[in-house]
Parts: structure tokens; sequence; C-alpha cells
């Protein structure tokens, strides 16, 4: 990873936190991006104070400009961009069809999907005019499974795949690698909204008998963002405690 430029969205928290420790303890230099300011900042306070390289810059990723903005951000600071982490999301309105908003189907959609198509839109000519580089987005288990009360999510984690695998077959020839990521439920802020009761039953859906860790997800984006992966692409990596396995 050493002198690597990476641009991690939703950093400032959960799996983007763990993601960006992880590549700026391998050498990267990372852009944190998030729209939470403060706990971004701080995530890069605590990576410099362990030796490493980053710098944060605040987007909305539903907002196109705004992944411009952070694209050229990265390459203002550190002249290029190599690897690109379009993790930023949310869980979204908790209701079935028939009773969700068309705001709440409407919000899920942009954070969750419109970000990876606006993300890669302006990730990949920066790439393009570096050789080449990997685009890893984060998608879910419920990229390949259902998930009652959560339409929007569920459709948006699904898309992501077929964004990805599109973008692999449009790009592989440039040297640009595009894979998903496929994490069940993993212990970040984004399960904050379930009740203590529904957690216990998610767990007792993974054979491994726990929620993930956001280091355990962070390590296969590693993976995915180097050159060690240099024959992966366009697929889909669950990384499930056995969730799918049933
Ligand atoms: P999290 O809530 O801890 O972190 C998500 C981050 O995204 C937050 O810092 C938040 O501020 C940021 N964010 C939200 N909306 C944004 C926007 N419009 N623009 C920029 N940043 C925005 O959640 P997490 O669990 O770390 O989730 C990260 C990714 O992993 C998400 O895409 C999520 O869907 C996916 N995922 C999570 C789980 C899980 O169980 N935690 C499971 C599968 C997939």
């Amino acid at each position: 990873m050493k002198n690597k430029v990476v641009i991690i969205t939703g950093g400032a928290s959960g799996i983007g936190e763990a993601t960006a420790a992880l590549f700026a303890a391998e050498g990267a230099r990372v852009v944190v991006s998030d729209i939470q300011e403060e706990k971004g900042k701080a995530v890069v306070e605590r990576i410099k104070k362990n030796g490493g390289n980053a710098a944060f810059f605040k987007a909305d990723v539903s907002v196109a400009e705004e992944n411009e903005a952070l694209v050229n951000f990265a390459i203002e600071t550190y002249g290029k961009l190599d690897i690109a982490v379009n993790n930023a999301g949310i869980g979204g309105e908790a209701n079935k069809i028939a009773d969700m908003s068309l705001e709440g189907w409407h919000k899920v959609i942009s954070v969750n999907l419109d970000s990876l198509f606006y993300g890669m839109k302006y990730q990949i000519p920066a790439m393009q005019k570096n050789g080449g580089g990997s685009i890893v987005n984060i998608s879910s288990i419920l990229g390949s499974v259902g998930f009652m009360g959560s339409a929007g999510y569920v459709a948006a984690k699904h898309a992501a795949l077929g964004i990805t695998k599109t973008a692999a077959l449009e790009y592989s020839s440039e040297n640009i690698r595009v894979n998903a990521v496929g994490p069940a439920f993993i212990d970040t802020p984004l399960l904050d909204q379930l009740d203590d009761d529904l957690k216990q039953q998610l767990v007792a859906m993974h054979p491994i008998g726990r929620f993930g860790k956001g280091k355990e997800v962070a390590e296969l984006i590693l993976w995915l963002g180097s050159d060690k992966a240099s024959f992966a692409t366009g697929a889909y990596y669950p990384i499930d405690g056995g969730y799918l396995a049933r």
C-alpha cells in the first residue's frame, strides 16, 4: 500500500473507519470522507497519531458534484487516485413496501445507489489518468437475499452488484478492477436502529454465532484494493460468518 492514494467514503464510522485505519497502517495515503465532519476529522487525527497519512474531506455521496469535488481533493492533496472504497450508506426507513414513504425510498436509493454511479463516474477518469486502479463497492449480504422491511436497502444493495459487474466489464482492459463486498451484520452504529430482540434473532442467523467486526471486513477491502488481488474483478465477495450458507 506504500504511496497508494485511497478515498474512503463513510470513513467517519464503522466499516469505513476501520478500513481507513487499516489502509493507513499499511502505508496508504487516505482521504477520509463523510458528512460527519467532526467524527471524520477525529478519525484522521487518530491515524496521524499512529504515524499514518490522512486528510478529511466533507462530501455527501448522494450529490454528484460533491463526489467530483472529493476526487479533485484527493488529486490536489496527494497527486493521484489509486483506490476508491465506496462505503457510505444508510439503513433507511424500516417499513414494508406498502407502508414505505416515497421520501424513504428515494433517500435510501440516493445514498446507497446513486452514490455508486456518482462516485465511479468521477473516480474512473482519475484512475485512467493514473494507468489503472481498484474500486471496492460496499454492498451487503442483502445484495443477494431479501430482508423484510428493507426493500429500498435490499434493492440498492442488489443493484450495487449490477453496476459493479458492468463497471468491471467496461474498464478491465484499462487496468481498473471493480469488485463488491457483501458483509453480513457487522457491529457498527448502523445497527443502532435495531432493538435488542431483533439483534438476538439476527445473531442466530450467523452460523459463526456473532456479528462481524469492522476490521474483519476491512481486511477483505484491503486485499481487493491491493495489487495482490490483480486477477479479481467484476465479483461479489460475501464476508458473512456463514449467513448465506444456509
Ligand atoms: P455506519 O453508520 O457506522 O457508517 C456509515 C457512514 O456513512 C457514517 O459515518 C455516515 O455518516 C456516512 N454517511 C451516511 N450518509 C452519507 C452521505 N450521504 N454521504 C456521505 N457519508 C454518509 O455504518 P457501517 O455499518 O459502517 O456501514 C458502512 C457500509 O457497509 C454501508 O454501505 C452499509 O450499508 C454497509 N453494510 C453494513 C452492514 C452492517 O451490518 N453494519 C452490513 C452490510 C453492509
